[in-house]
């Protein structure tokens, strides 16, 4: 059994331990103190890292406390990064990583702070805490949440934070605790409870790592609500992760308004003046291509001769898409009874379409599948109409002028 210092003092940072145990987990080293104010991962909140420096050695030999994870029997297992000569019964002194620490300070305070603000102003209870790398995050339990009431709750938490309302540690037995009116309290029985005490605001039972005042929170600023499952989660962040998150997005979105030459307020009227724009240009665009595609079809439709009866059109365009090809297949085929079109786009990838009159006597799939077993590609289609795909771009218009003359030939018959 280790002593918890962390409970007491969230900001002692330094401490002299003598080490009881040495062990390796997964071939992971790591040692147990007597005592620690290295906090493991426990009640959402993810361990400190830091140092150990063996008694006897300089600070420069400090060894990495990369994990600190929380054992059964209550023992707490300092991960090292790297195997050490540690030896049970030898004095070291701990640093806590500090940065680490009062960023898990900011956001473990500021959840109880958010958590008792969403009670308070719309009787929504918290059921899990989760704190990210990046972010923080809490399920409510409540059935709709929306922007406005999380806005609200919000801004209830950061006067909490202005108000710079003390933060105490106090601990009592769970039988004391049933008439205290806490928000949460723990789900096993224990003999006695950590409760922490934001004066005249929030009480409950926690074991991790707290400012003594709310005004080190620093403040507190939502991101994101999302429905999960029957919960809303809210993401948030707190102190200086959300002085850095909004730095961070700040600058995207003046990047983002330099780019639509717009001040950044201005950015989604802007983003959906571009968006109708660009939907009106496709539009106009599909339009001229319908136009051109019908001016094609009437021009080789007359300047094709005619075979027994039926037109044979072969045309290569090395610079349009299969879209447009389809197109030209679909209007040559509606203007004319008796035609089949043999068409290629050279635009990437290079497609092939074959297209007939219904009626005709032909297979376009079958043409399809023979002519791209001796192109190589994919491709196929029905009766009237097939489409491919081939690499062999060089070879395409002489393969499609022998299936024009075999058609040629077999008419004749
Ligand atoms: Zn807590």
């Amino acid at each position: 059994m280790t002593e918890h210092l962390y409970y007491q003092d969230s900001f002692l940072y330094e401490f002299d331990a003598e080490v009881i145990g040495v062990t390796a987990v997964d071939s992971r080293p790591a040692v147990i103190l007597d005592r620690t104010a290295f906090y493991p991962t426990s009640g959402g909140q993810v361990f400190d890292t830091g140092w150990i420096v063996p008694a006897g050695f300089a600070e420069t030999s400090r060894l990495r406390v990369a994990e600190v994870a929380e054992r059964e029997d209550g023992s707490i297992l300092h991960f090292l990064e790297s195997p050490a000569q540690i030896q049970p019964g030898s004095r070291i002194h701990g640093l806590i990583d500090t940065d680490r620490r009062r960023d898990h300070m900011q956001q473990h305070s500021g959840q109880h702070v958010l958590s008792a603000a969403f009670v308070r102003a719309l009787n929504m209870p918290t059921v899990s805490f989760h704190m990210g790398a990046e972010s923080c995050s809490i399920d409510l339990d409540t059935k709709s949440l929306s922007n406005k009431q999380a806005e609200a709750a919000e801004a209830l938490a950061n006067d909490v934070v202005t108000e710079n309302r003390s933060v105490s540690i106090r601990f009592v037995t769970s039988a004391e605790a049933k008439d205290l009116g806490l928000r949460k309290l723990p789900p096993a029985e224990r003999d006695q409870l950590r409760l922490i005490d934001i004066h005249d605001f929030d009480l409950t039972a926690c074991g991790g790592t707290h400012v003594t005042a709310t005004g080190q929170i620093g403040c507190i600023l939502l991101r994101k609500i999302e429905k999960v499952r029957q919960r809303w989660r809210v993401e948030f962040v707190c102190g200086k992760r959300a002085v850095g998150t909004a730095r961070r997005d700040y600058t995207a979105l003046a990047e983002s308004a330099g780019l639509l030459s717009t001040h950044v307020w201005d950015v989604p009227q802007q983003i959906q003046k571009s968006q109708e724009e660009s939907r009106a240009l496709k539009k106009s665009a599909e339009h001229a291509l319908a136009e051109i595609a019908d001016l094609y079809a009437v021009r080789m439709l007359a300047e094709t001769p005619e075979n027994g009866g039926r037109k044979i059109v072969v045309r290569v365009f090395p610079d349009r898409d299969l879209g447009f090809i389809k197109l030209l297949a679909q209007k040559l085929v509606r203007q004319s009874s008796s035609l089949v079109a043999l068409l290629s786009a050279g635009a990437d990838p290079p497609a092939l379409v074959f297209a007939q009159s219904p009626g005709q006597p032909f297979d376009m799939g079958t043409l399809m599948k023979e002519a791209l077993a001796k192109l190589g590609g994919r491709g196929g289609g029905s009766r009237d109409m097939a489409q491919g795909g081939t690499a062999q771009t060089g070879r395409v218009e002489a393969e499609l002028k022998q299936i024009a003359a075999r058609l040629g030939e077999n008419q004749k018959h």
